[in-house]
């Protein structure tokens, strides 16, 4: 008779990770993992924390072979030390598509989309949060709290009911009705706001210092990052090893931008791809471009621009946590920053649904139009291969788009 104890020793298994530390990218100074932490506690710095892995023993490339084809197909450079702590919908390993009829406006270039509007709750936020709630699980967590431009409210609320905790939500009034109507949906407390996630954040902070919670502010909690890091890993296995010569991202946050730059970082560590890296592209909307501005006037910082409202609800973050990083990062990389107005971003989002059967997010959108500005410039060129990263399904938006 089989013994009946393979049950509990696969529930306890280690998934293997190299995680080793919490690192500051200011003053340096290490945190250990195994408790909660947000941002580093040195006053002069404040900054957000990276995770560190151990991956001097490198790691054979093909371990990945008939892995499970979501995000934790990586879980040797996630955060999780125990399976059993993963929180999981299925997040990650969605398809890259080539441009198809509208290649011709693209001349020799070639234009790849890295399409996240599959994910559960429909957008890569799912990626963020599922590492971050996963991890949050893993030290004991309970109740859990975000300010939101929409769709990481969403996806917190989901993962949360998935791991049996409880989220918060705060999110601006002038948000489509479906944000709303799902963080209800999957059981979530939800606070409207009035104004920007600005101000949705700083309600966040007084509860959650009041109430005791855990905040998944973005950048201003470790694991969200690792999370969209993934896109990362993902864009170089399925190209291939090969990194594409130009990467556009809808940036608000940053923590694409950030997570994908560290992923390239921790591949070629790892001996996966070589020294080659993307130009980076942060897109913004031109009411709220103040990573644009900063990047264009050789600043390091980026100052509080809110427009007001924008159909890329994901954009309006009038001034993003790490906005250093995501500077850094457009600068070490030779990239650039470009702004897309409202009508333009509209005007690609019909371009793409109606040639291409894509109904994505107006942040995906916004770097359709982008690509066509940075070609006419002649800033990408023939012969290259460019990556539109869009990060969530335009379904959830369809309040902001005139049919
Ligand atoms: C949140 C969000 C963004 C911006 O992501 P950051 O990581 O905050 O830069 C872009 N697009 C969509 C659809 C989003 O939900």
């Amino acid at each position: 008779m089989l013994p009946n104890s393979a049950a509990p020793s696969l529930i306890n298994a280690s998934t293997g990770t190299l995680i080793s530390h919490l690192e500051c990218p200011n003053c340096g100074k290490i945190y250990s993992t195994d408790v909660v932490r947000t941002v580093c506690e040195n006053e002069a710095c404040l900054s957000s924390l990276l995770a560190r892995y151990d991956l001097t023993g490198g790691l054979h490339k093909d371990i990945l072979i008939g892995r499970v084809a979501n995000m934790w197909r990586y879980k040797e450079v996630l955060p999780i030390v125990n399976e059993e702590n993963i929180v999981t919908l299925g997040e990650g390993f969605t398809p890259i598509l080539r441009l198809k009829n509208l290649q011709h406006l693209a001349g020799k270039i070639e234009v790849l989309w890295k399409d996240e509007s599959g994910n559960p709750t429909g957008s890569f936020k799912a990626r963020g949060i599922g590492a971050a709630v996963s991890k949050a699980k893993e030290l004991g967590i309970n109740t859990i709290v975000t300010p939101t431009a929409g769709n990481a409210g969403g996806a917190l609320a989901a993962y949360a009911a998935r791991a049996g905790m409880q989220a918060v939500v705060y999110m601006p009034k002038l948000t489509p009705q479906v944000f709303k109507d799902e963080c209800r949906l999957y059981g979530a407390e939800l606070i409207e706001v009035e104004g920007s996630i600005s101000d949705c954040g700083k309600l966040a902070n007084e509860q959650a210092v009041i109430n005791s919670w855990f905040q998944v502010s973005t950048l201003k909690e470790p694991y969200r990052l690792e999370g969209k890091k993934t896109m990362g890993y993902e864009i170089a296995e399925q190209l291939n090893w090969q990194l594409p010569d130009v990467i556009l991202y809808p940036t608000g946050g940053g923590t694409g931008l950030i997570g994908l730059w560290k992923a390239f970082d921790e591949m070629e560590q790892l001996g996966w791809i070589g020294s080659h890296r993307p130009r980076m592209v942060a897109v913004q909307s031109t009411s709220c471009d103040g990573i644009v501005q900063a990047f264009h006037s050789g600043q390091v910082t980026a100052t509080f621009v809110d427009g007001g409202f924008t159909i890329a609800n994901g954009l309006r973050v009038p001034k993003p946590y790490a906005d250093k990083l995501i500077l850094k990062v457009l600068r070490d990389s030779n990239g650039t920053a470009v702004s897309v107005p409202d009508v333009l971003m509209s005007a690609a989002l019909k371009e793409i649904a109606r040639h291409e059967g894509m109904l994505i997010a107006p942040e995906g959108a916004a770097l359709w139009q982008a690509f066509k500005q940075l070609k006419a410039n002649n800033w990408i060129k023939n012969n290259e291969q460019v990556v539109l990263l869009n990060t969530g399904s335009g379904y959830k938006y369809l309040e902001n788009i005139e049919v």
